[in-house]
């Protein structure tokens, strides 16, 4: 198989004497949609944090497209990066969170074209184009003018993604993007993350939504306690666990 576009390799994070990473190890191959699974408190968020630079790790490393994050490798040994660089290297990732985090004074078009004009230097004609197509692809064109306000839960969650893509990540990052949104809003975000991953995007999805992960993942990674417990693809690791901690997870969300 390819060279992974995500590799962790003994990621350990704490929060002062907290072990709340104790050694991940993960990969996602370009194309491949992986969802990471498990209860409240197991470091899900914690690990999609260090991706993304919110975080510093203890130990291990992470590498993104053959870059190792936060570092520069040079003659064999890792230079920490300025934060300029690491700007760069975060822009190739992008992240959905939970809650949308949309400038709630600018309209769905404006939230899109911000960051292309802002930190890609995109012309702004060019930017509104761009963003245009992008919000036709999660269905939103019709409501490019709205204020956040404005829009359901699911429509602003839709715009979050638009503006995620705005940036051309290498990867996409999603952290419970459904669990803030009521029940009957959350199949058209899944909708967009399916046709998304249908269009070949690399995703790293935290989801307690177990029909996404059993259609749209190819890997499901199941993490309790800040440790990878078992991982495989969905057929294997959601209808035939190997671990009792998995089928316990299980039982619970299914
Ligand atoms: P999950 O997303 O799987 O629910 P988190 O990654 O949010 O889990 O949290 C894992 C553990 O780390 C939890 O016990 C949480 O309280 C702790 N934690 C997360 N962030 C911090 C922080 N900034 N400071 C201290 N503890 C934290
Ligand atoms: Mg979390």
């Amino acid at each position: 198989m390819s060279e992974p576009l995500l590799r962790a390799v003994g990621v350990r994070k704490n929060f002062g004497s907290a072990e709340v990473l104790r050694g991940i190890d993960l990969e996602v191959h370009k194309g491949q949609v992986v969802c990471l699974l498990g209860p409240s408190g197991a470091g899900k968020s914690t690990f999609l944090r260090c991706v993304n630079h919110l975080e510093t790790i203890d130990a291990g490393q992470i590498w993104v497209d053959g870059e190792p994050i936060g570092f520069r490798l040079r003659d064999g040994k890792l230079y920490e990066l300025k934060e300029r660089e690491v700007a760069r290297q975060r822009r190739d990732i992008g992240m959905v969170f939970q809650r949308f985090n949309l400038f709630a004074h600018r309209t769905a078009l404006e939230n899109v074209v911000e960051g292309p004009v802002r930190v890609l230097g995109t012309a702004p004609e060019t930017a509104r184009e761009e963003a245009l197509e992008l919000l036709d692809r999660v269905g939103l064109a019709h409501r490019a003018d709205a204020y956040p306000a404005q829009l359901s839960g699911g429509q602003q969650q839709r715009v979050a993604i638009a503006r995620s893509l705005a940036m051309r990540p290498k990867l996409m990052l999603f952290d419970e993007p459904t669990s803030a949104l009521d029940p009957e809003l959350v199949g058209e975000v899944l909708a967009v993350m399916n046709t998304l991953a249908a269009e070949g995007m690399t995703m790293l999805v935290v989801t307690h939504e177990m029909g996404f992960a059993a259609e749209a993942a190819d890997e499901v990674v199941f993490l309790a306690d800040g440790a990878v417990v078992e991982t495989g693809p969905p057929g294997e690791v959601l209808s035939a666990p190997k671990h009792e901690r998995t089928r316990q997870f299980l039982a619970r969300v299914l």
